[in-house]
C-alpha cells in the first residue's frame, strides 16, 4: 500500500494495550478488572498452563516493543503484583489506530486485509473481514485473468467491500469511547447496555460485528439480493442436500426450485452450475428474519445472491453477464 502510494486516511492512536503469552508462578486474579485506565484481563490458555495477559497502558505508547519488565511493572500498577511472571511466548503491543485506504484498487494493486484497513481488536471483526475482502475478490481476480470477465469487475471489490469495513471502522471507534472510564461514559454505556438487552439492537449489532449481516448494494428488488445466501435443507433427485455444499467449489450455482429444467442458460453453461432442487422450509436472513419465498436464485461463488427470480428469468441474463461475463459464442 505505501509503496502504491494509496492513501491510509483516518484517525491516529490515542490508547494503547500491552498483550502478552507468559507464566506466572502465583495464581492471578482471573477474569476483567477495570480501573481508572481502562479494562484489564487475565485469563487461562488451557495449553500448557500458560496465562493471557491484556493491560489497558496508563499512557498512549506508539511502537517499541514492550519488555517482560513493563509487563511486570503494569501489573503491579494495576494488580499490586506481577503474579511472578516468566517466560514469555509472546509480548506485544497495540493501540486504538483506526485507518482505511482511500481506494482497494490502483491499476494493478489490490488491497486487502489490515493492509486495507486497521482498527482496535474489540469486537474481533479485523480477521473476519479481511478474509471476507480475500473471498469477495478472488473469484473476480479468477475471471478477470482468465479473460472471463472485464477488468470493470475488479471495481466491484472496492464498491463491495469499503463500506464493509468503513462500518466496521466505526464500531471499534464507539467500543473504545465506551470504554473510557470517566462517569459520563459510563453513563452512556449504561444506556447502551440497555438497548442492547433490547432484541431488535441486539440482533442489528450482533449481526453487524459478526459479518452475517452484510448487505452489498446490488440493486432495488427482493431482501436476498445482495445478502449471503442461507444454508438450506434441500432436496434433490439424489437426496438431501446442504445448499453450501454446493459453493465448496468456488463456483457461481444457480438454485432452481421450481419446475425442473425451465431456466436456460446454455451460454453460462461452461461457468455456471445448475440444480433443480425443492425446498419447503422458511426463508431466514440475519435482522430480516423470514422473508419473502422464490424459486430460484443466482449464488456467486462468495456466497452471496447475484439475482432472485419469482416466477420469471427477468433480470437473469443480465446478471449472468455483470457477474459472471459475456455469454459464450454458440458453437
Ligand atoms: C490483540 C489483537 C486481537 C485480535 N483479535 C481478533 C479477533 O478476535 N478476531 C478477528 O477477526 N481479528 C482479530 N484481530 C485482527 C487480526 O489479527 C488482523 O485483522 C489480521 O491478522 C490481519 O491479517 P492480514 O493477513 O491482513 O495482515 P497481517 O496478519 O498483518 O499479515 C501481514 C503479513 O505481511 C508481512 N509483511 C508486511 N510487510 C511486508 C513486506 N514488505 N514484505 C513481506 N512481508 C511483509 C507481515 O510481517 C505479516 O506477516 C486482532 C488483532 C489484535 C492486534
Amino acid at each position: 500500500r505505501k509503496a502504491a502510494g494509496i492513501e491510509f486516511a483516518g484517525q491516529d492512536p490515542t490508547m494503547s494495550w500491552m498483550i502478552a503469552e507468559v507464566e506466572m508462578v502465583q495464581e492471578p486474579a482471573w477474569g476483567f478488572r477495570s480501573d481508572a485506565y481502562g479494562i484489564h484481563a487475565i485469563g487461562k490458555i488451557e495449553e500448557g498452563g500458560r496465562v493471557g495477559v491484556v493491560l489497558t497502558e496508563r499512557q498512549l505508547t506508539i511502537g517499541g516493543e514492550p519488555t517482560l519488565r513493563d509487563l511486570s511493572e503494569a501489573l503491579v500498577a494495576v494488580y499490586g503484583t506481577d503474579y511472578g511472571l516468566h517466560n514469555p511466548t509472546w509480548l506485544s503491543r497495540f493501540t486504538d489506530m483506526t485507518r482505511q485506504a482511500a481506494s482497494y484498487r490502483d491499476r494493478r494493486v489490490l488491497l486487502g486485509g489490515d493492509a486495507a484497513h486497521v482498527h482496535p481488536p474489540m469486537g474481533g471483526q479485523g480477521l473476519n473481514i479481511g478474509v471476507q475482502d480475500a473471498v469477495n475478490l478472488g473469484w473476480k481476480l479468477a475471471q478477470v485473468v482468465k479473460q472471463i470477465s472485464p477488468e470493470s469487475l475488479l471495481d466491484s471489490y472496492h464498491a463491495e467491500r469499503h463500506p464493509i469495513a468503513a462500518r466496521v471502522l466505526r464500531n471499534a471507534m464507539a467500543q473504545v469511547a465506551l470504554r473510557r472510564m470517566d462517569a459520563r461514559t459510563k453513563a452512556l454505556n449504561d444506556i447502551f447496555a440497555e438497548l442492547l438487552g433490547m432484541e431488535e439492537p441486539r440482533k442489528r449489532i450482533a449481526a453487524e460485528m459478526s459479518g452475517l449481516g452484510v448487505h452489498y448494494d446490488l440493486g432495488e428488488g427482493h431482501p436476498l439480493l445482495g445478502r449471503r445466501m442461507p444454508d438450506l435443507d434441500l432436496i434433490t433427485a439424489n437426496g438431501p442436500l446442504r445448499l453450501f455444499t454446493l459453493l465448496h467449489d468456488a463456483r457461481p450455482v444457480l438454485l432452481n426450485l421450481g419446475e425442473p429444467g425451465r431456466l436456460d442458460i446454455a451460454p453460462w453453461a461452461d461457468r455456471v452450475r445448475q440444480i433443480d432442487a425443492g425446498y419447503a422450509g422458511a426463508w431466514k436472513l440475519p435482522v430480516l428474519g423470514t422473508v419473502a419465498a422464490t424459486d430460484a436464485v443466482l449464488i456467486r461463488p462468495d456466497g452471496y445472491v447475484a439475482w432472485v427470480g419469482v416466477g420469471t428469468q427477468q433480470g437473469l441474463m443480465d446478471a449472468l453477464t455483470t457477474w459472471f461475463g459475456p455469454p459464450a459464442a454458440a458453437d
